[in-house]
Parts: C-alpha cells; sequence; structure tokens
C-alpha cells in the first residue's frame, strides 16, 4: 500500500511555521536531489556496504523506481534484489509520521508535535542527567544513516549533551575489522579496491558468504579472468562454498588454529616474502615462533579436515602469484575475532601479499555506511580517526571546531555490551536508539529486553512504528529514510558515494540530521554547531577533520565531485587532487576526461610498504588458541550457527520484509537447517518442525534438511525474531564484538504444523 501523495507545498506549509520557530531558522527540507535530462539522478543503495550505485526515475519530482547504474566502478550495472526494490521500504503502511509519545497512564503511544518531543526528550534527558549523573545517559546509533548525520549526533551527543557513552550497531558487525587493522596496520585501513577480486590468482574467503551476503562482489569474483583458485574456509558448503575450487569444512570456530597451521606450514616450505618482512613489519620471529606448534596433524584433528586437504590448501596459497584473503562475519562474530582477523593480515604479511593487485587481506564490511561509522562518528574513535585519550588530538579538534578547550571527553565510551551491562547495573538510565533494532538483533534478546524495562526513558528514532525497539520506546522520533535525505556513504572498498533526495518523507518525518539539529537547539547547544547547518556543510567539516590523517578527504570538491565521478575512495588529499587537475591541464574534478577518472577510480593502499604505525611497520598480533565458551555436551549435543539466508533479507528484516517482491523471495518462517542423519537421528520428518532449544530459550522452526550444513551443527539465519533469545552474551576481549557463530543447542523433532 502507498502512503497518500502530498504536494510539496502543502508538506511545506504549516509544518514549516511550526518547526522554525523550534529550530532556530535552521531551514527544513533538504533540496531535492538535482536531475539529468533524461529525468534520472543516481545515488548509492542504502542497504550493504558494497555501494552499489543506482539510478532513481523520477515523475513530478519523486522517484517511481531503480534500476542499476551501469556507469558505476562498483556494480557496473547490476544489483542484488534489495537494491531493486529499496523504494518499497518507503512506502510501507507502518511508517512514522508523527513523534509518539507513551501516555503513563494507558501505556498507549499518542501522537504529539515535534516541539511536545523535543522539549520532552530534553526535560527527560536532563533530568536523569541531574538525578544520575551527566554520564547516565547514552545511545546506541547505526551503520546505516549518512556520515554527515553520524558526525553530528556524535558532537552534538559528547561536546554539546556532555553524554559519553555511545555506540553503534557496527559493534556488532566491524568492530574485530577495525581494531585488527588498527592493531596491525596503524589505521582502519581496508587496503583493497574491487578491482583486486578480477586481478586475483588465489582467493581465500573466510568466514565469508559473498554469493548471498554480498551478491554484487560475487559477480566480480565471477568476471576474474586469471582462472583462480577460489579457497573457502567455512563449515557450512554455503553457495560460495559450492562455486569455489576448494571447500574446507573446518570445525566451527577452529578458524584460528587453521590460519596458525596454514601460517606454519608456509613457513616451513620458505614460502614467504623475506625481504618484506625485513623492510616493512615488526614481530614476525615472534609470530613464527608462536605458530611453530600448529602441526598439520593438530590442526587437522582441531579443524576435524583430512591432511590431504590441508595440504592442498596450503600448496595453493603458497604456489599462486596474487593471493587475496577476504573475511567477513564468520570471523568477525567470534570468542577470539580481533586475533582471528590478524591471523589472516598474517598471512598477507608474511608473504608480501598486500599493496598489489589482487592482493591483500581485506575485511568485506557488512552495512552500507559502517566505515563512515568507523571514521567520522565520533563514538568509540575522536573524529577521524584520533584518540579521545590523547590530548594532542583533543586539542586539535577542539581547534578545528572552535571548541572551548576541555570539550572533547578525555575517556573512550563504554562499548554496546557495556552500556547494556549500564542498564543492568543502574549506571545507565536514559537511552536513545536511532535507526537500530536492538530488541531484535542484540545478543541474549530475552536478557536485553527485560533491561530495556529498567530505563527511566527510552527514545527510538526510526522510520517504523512497528519494530520491537519501538515497542518499548517512551518516545518515538520519526525519520526519513534513505532516498528521503542526502549525505554520503563510505563503502568497503573506502569510496564515499552520494545519498540525495529523491522522494519525500511521510507526515512530519524528518532526517535524522535535521532531528538532531532540533535536539541541539531544544537543549540549548546550538551554538557549538553553527557551522553544522546542511549534510553538505558538515561534509566541509569532516573534510577539514581529515585533513592530514590517513583518511584524508581534503581534495573532494564537494558532492558534486563524488557524483560525477561515480564516487571518491579515500584517502583524497588536495595534494592529490591538484596532481590529478595538474595533469588534466586544470579544470576541475566534474569535469575531468575519462582517460583521467580512470587514474583514480580504483585504488588500493599501501603500495609502497609504508603502514601507519609509528615507525611505518605493520605488526604481526598473536595469541594461544582459547576453548569456545559454551561448548556442546550431552544435554545440548548441537552447534548453532547463524548467518544471512538470502540476497532478499537485511538484517531484523525491518525494511525487507516491506517489499512484496522480496517476501516472495526468502521463506516467511524461521527455518533451521538440519544434516540427514541429524534428522533421522531425532525422527525429523521432510516439513517437520523442529524446537531448538539453548541454555537461554528455545525457538520452533521448520526443517530444512540438508547436508549443506555438518552433521551436529545447525544453521538459523538470523533475520528471524525468534533467534537471538537463543543466543549468548560473549564478547571478543579485544573488539567488544558479540560471538554470534557459536552456541548449544539441543533439538526436539514435531510433526509438520
Ligand atoms: Fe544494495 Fe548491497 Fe544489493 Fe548492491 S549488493 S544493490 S549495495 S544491497
Amino acid at each position: 500500500m502507498s502512503l497518500p501523495r502530498i504536494p510539496w507545498r502543502a508538506w511545506d506549509g504549516p509544518f514549516t511555521a511550526d518547526l522554525a520557530r523550534v529550530s532556530g531558522g535552521f531551514g527544513l527540507g533538504q533540496v531535492p536531489a538535482r536531475l539529468k535530462p533524461d529525468g534520472t539522478t543516481g545515488l548509492v543503495c542504502g542497504y550493504c556496504a558494497t555501494g552499489c550505485g543506482l539510478t532513481a526515475h523520477l515523475v513530478d519530482g519523486e522517484a517511481v523506481n531503480l534500476s542499476p547504474d551501469p556507469r558505476f566502478p562498483v556494480n557496473q550495472g547490476m544489483a542484488c534484489p534489495k537494491g531493486w526494490e529499496a523504494l518499497a521500504a518507503l512506502e510501507a503502511p507502518d511508517r512514522a509520521t508523527m513523534p509518539m509519545l507513551r501516555n503513563p497512564e494507558t501505556g498507549a503511544m499518542e501522537p504529539v508535535s515535534w516541539p511536545h518531543a523535543l522539549q520532552t526528550f530534553v526535560s527527560r534527558m536532563k533530568s536523569v542527567q541531574q538525578n544520575w549523573g551527566p554520564q547516565s545517559i547514552a545511545f546506541l546509533s547505526t551503520g546505516q544513516i549518512c556520515t554527515e548525520e553520524m558526525a553530528l549526533l556524535g558532537a552534538l551527543f559528547k561536546f554539546g549533551m556532555r553524554g559519553l557513552h555511545c555506540d553503534s550497531n557496527t559493534r556488532q558487525c566491524m568492530a574485530t575489522a577495525h581494531v585488527a587493522y588498527k592493531q596491525s596496520l596503524g589505521f582502519d585501513a581496508p587496503p583493497y579496491t574491487y578491482a583486486d577480486f578480477e586481478e586475483s590468482d588465489c582467493l581465500v574467503f573466510v568466514g565469508s558468504n559473498p554469493a548471498v551476503a554480498h551478491p554484487i562482489l560475487w559477480q566480480r569474483v565471477l568476471q576474474n579472468r586469471r582462472h583462480p583458485e577460489i579457497l573457502v574456509l567455512d563449515p557450512r558448503r554455503t553457495e560460495t562454498a559450492m562455486g569455489a575450487t576448494l571447500h574446507v569444512p573446518l570445525a566451527p570456530k577452529s578458524d584460528l588454529v587453521l590460519l596458525y597451521g596454514v601460517a606454519s606450514a608456509l613457513i616451513r616450505r620458505g614460502a614467504v616474502d623475506r625481504a618484506f618482512i625485513d623492510a616493512h613489519t615488526r614481530g614476525f620471529e615472534a609470530f613464527a615462533a608462536a605458530v611453530s606448534g600448529f602441526t598439520p596433524e593438530r590442526v587437522c584433528a582441531e579443524a576435524r579436515i583430512p591432511l590431504d586437504l590441508f595440504e592442498t590448501l596450503v600448496e595453493r596459497i603458497a604456489t599462486r602469484a596474487r593471493v587475496s584473503y577476504w573475511w567477513t562475519m564468520g570471523v568477525n562474530q567470534g570468542h577470539e575475532s580481533t586475533r582471528t582477523a590478524q591471523a589472516i593480515i598474517n598471512l598477507a604479511l608474511m608473504t608480501g601479499q598486500i599493496g598489489k593487485p589482487g592482493t591483500g587481506a581485506n575485511s568485506i564490511t557488512g552495512q552500507c555506511n559502517a566505515m563512515g561509522s568507523r571514521l567520522f562518528s565520533n563514538v568509540t574513535n575522536l573524529f577521524g580517526g584520533r584518540d579521545f585519550a590523547d590530548p594532542a588530538a583533543r586539542l586539535e579538534v577542539e581547534s578545528l571546531l572552535g571548541l572551548p578547550a576541555g570539550t572533547v571527553p578525555t575517556e573512550n565510551s563504554w562499548s554496546y555490551d557495556r552500556i547494556v551491562d549500564g542498564i543492568e547495573s543502574g549506571a545507565i538510565r536514559g537511552l536513545w536508539v536511532i535507526a537500530t533494532n536492538s530488541s531484535h538483533s542484540w545478543i541474549q534478546q530475552r536478557r536485553f529486553n527485560e533491561l530495556l524495562g529498567r530505563l527511566e526513558f527510552l527514545v527510538v528514532q526510526d522510520l517504523y512504528t512497528t519494530t520491537e525497539t519501538v515497542q518499548r520506546a517512551d518516545l518515538l522520533l520519526p525519520a526519513a529514510g534513505w532516498g528521503e535525505k542526502e549525505g554520503t556513504f563510505i563503502n568497503s572498498e573506502r569510496r564515499l558515494g552520494l545519498v540525495k533526495r529523491v522522494r519525500r518523507p511521510p507526515g512530519q518525518a524528518l532526517s535524522d540530521f535535521h532531528i538532531f539539529r532540533l535536539v541541539a537547539e531544544a537543549w540549548g547547544c546550538a551554538d557549538l554547531f553553527r557551522e553544522w547547518v546542511t549534510p553538505e556543510t558538515v561534509f566541509e567539516v569532516l573534510k577539514r577533520l581529515s585533513r592530514g590523517r590517513p583518511c584524508d578527504i581534503t581534495g573532494i570538491d564537494g558532492y558534486r565531485a563524488i557524483d560525477a565521478l561515480g564516487g571518491i575512495q579515500w584517502p583524497f588529499s588536495e595534494a592529490m587532487r591538484d596532481r590529478v587537475l595538474d595533469h588534466a591541464s586544470g579544470g576541475s574534478l566534474e569535469t575531468l576526461p575519462e582517460t583521467r577518472v580512470a587514474g583514480i577510480r580504483e585504488r588500493r593502499l599501501f603500495a609502497d610498504g609504508s603502514f601507519h604505525t609509528a615507525d611505518g611497520r605493520a605488526v604481526f598480533h598473536h595469541s594461544p588458541p582459547t576453548p569456545v565458551p559454551e561448548p556442546t555436551d550431552e544435554a545440548y549435543p548441537w552447534v548453532l550457527l547463524t548467518g544471512r539466508g538470502t540476497s532478499s533479507q537485511w538484517h531484523t528484516n525491518t525494511r525487507t520484509s516491506k517489499s512484496p517482491v522480496l517476501r516472495q523471495l526468502y521463506p516467511e518462517n524461521c527455518y533451521v537447517e538440519i544434516h540427514p542423519e541429524d534428522a533421522a537421528r531425532i525422527g525429523l520428518q521432510a516439513k517437520g518442525r523442529v524446537r531448538v532449544r539453548s541454555r537461554r530459550a528455545e525457538l520452533l522452526a521448520d526443517a530444512c534438511i540438508t547436508p549443506a550444513v555438518q552433521p551436529g551443527q545447525v544453521f538459523i539465519p538470523m533475520h528471524y525474531r525468534e533467534l537471538n533469545p537463543l543466543t549468548l552474551t560473549v564478547v571478543d576481549p579485544h573488539s567488544r564484538q558479540p560471538s554470534y557463530k557459536f552456541c548449544a543447542v539441543a533439538l526436539e523433532a514435531l510433526p509438520p504444523g
């Protein structure tokens, strides 16, 4: 069902007057996108971090359809089902169109005006701070909003509202890659460009299923003309494993042992790049000594794979000229995930497979703007990848932003799990949740939702009135979605892409950017943000904050340049821009001839072997593997694996469930994949149902009997709300990222029904 169409002018009328009073004249609507002569405009997709370019087809100023952009360098005219159907999420009947406040007497959510909502927000959050201290409020945000919005939120909360503890749902997907890169390479800098998928002789996918999770990137692999080896390390025979030249079905969470075993075997056969190690790294000898005990026999016993399979894996890695390593959530969401990611980085470093075409230790990011969050959200890092604990960095940021001395907090905020613990201890009493559905997605969900009930004030800012988290809110702030606002995203290969306003938000929904501006005004701290007027002026602020940093974007001449070039990868400093323009005999980035555009379109990092550590050397990090936190036993004999189900589903299905097309492409009911031997063992019939029970909760699921999972393991997609009550609270000690990939469960067959 479509929302009623309201003419622009009608929407801008009385509501503008009402809000102008509150917003202090910051203005309301962002300018609708500039159109090409054919009535279209390009923007990047708002689901995953592949960052595909889409073409919006507009009628009367509003997008009526989307198609993949054949000229965009990322997707080259391809899109997955989510991209094709991205507009459907904006048309849902459960869109939030008014602020809603819970009536304390009836418990019902009732519509209120924006001024009333803002006054309530401010008075109740300030009351919590007065009663319990400034750090008793927190926010949980997202990798789904624009970089400029994240930046404004982080600045508003920490500099204006004087809060400290905040985190984002990127903790659930990319914290591990962030910490691993930062420790190993000196900065959170994924080194690759998507061309590396096509230029590699051997692609090693660890805990990664791009055929489903990143289907356009998988298409780029399939375009590789070098007849590459595709080696997949995954307990499941995933769609990617089915298309591989070698599948290594290792035991769940034996990845660190296996990777150390591969490193040890490569060292023994001399398949290392000694010159690169000596010139560009630190700590190799200690690493070599640490992994020497990971003999093939030990590794194969612990990973439960045949010896000849292990030897084939090593042989193929050792003998191909260009080897690239790719990882995603199978690595990031483990109990020792940072060291596992660094074991992958170590393999690339010791073999000199980094900084050259077709190589790299490459984390594939999840959400469309997780990379923006990692660099510019001011949540766990001070702007531009700086450290809150560094006095010089604080001074520099205060100077760049014109902030009074002492405005920037001296401590890092708590991670997501510690904020949840803080709710339990009473340290956190007010929570603001922005564009994420924590009540579905956080681990050990029943505990999380019980804790939400202890808050004195829960604000949720979202597109919809129906998410599990919104159901628990005291105040709902209605937000515009992707396609209804403008700003930038940063994709997995560090490419900044542009999001444009091609639809009008429904009712009184506002862009997150606008909501943050209004909160700043109502809070009384808007003077700190006089320069942060529009997303594009904030982009200029971010450029200034990036100057001289590894993520320097000072050479990007505004949104028009990003639009004209099909996105621009960081770094892109003024010096880089000037070199490009000199070669092109002046002009601007927007008018750059195609021959010159090609030179800056695909860029990888570390070609000179110089890393971002103090001495320029990459570091080998390693630790002994540790046992899984919840091993199987007699009572709970199966391992529960989780992951993405289909290319048509996104995370908690909040948006993808709005599309009738996408709903046809995935099973409606929660299902569990179970091996035929296990099905026979518990007496499970085809089309039967299964009760899956962990120590924390149980669920009912449709049975999917398949040899894609191994005996003793079951798999449930993460998109179903039934799943996360079963998962357990375990996080990696370095990244604090939750371990979603392993817990012990029991199964019981039920008749079809
Ligand atoms: Fe969008 Fe990702 Fe699909 Fe591309 S692959 S269309 S970015 S969801």
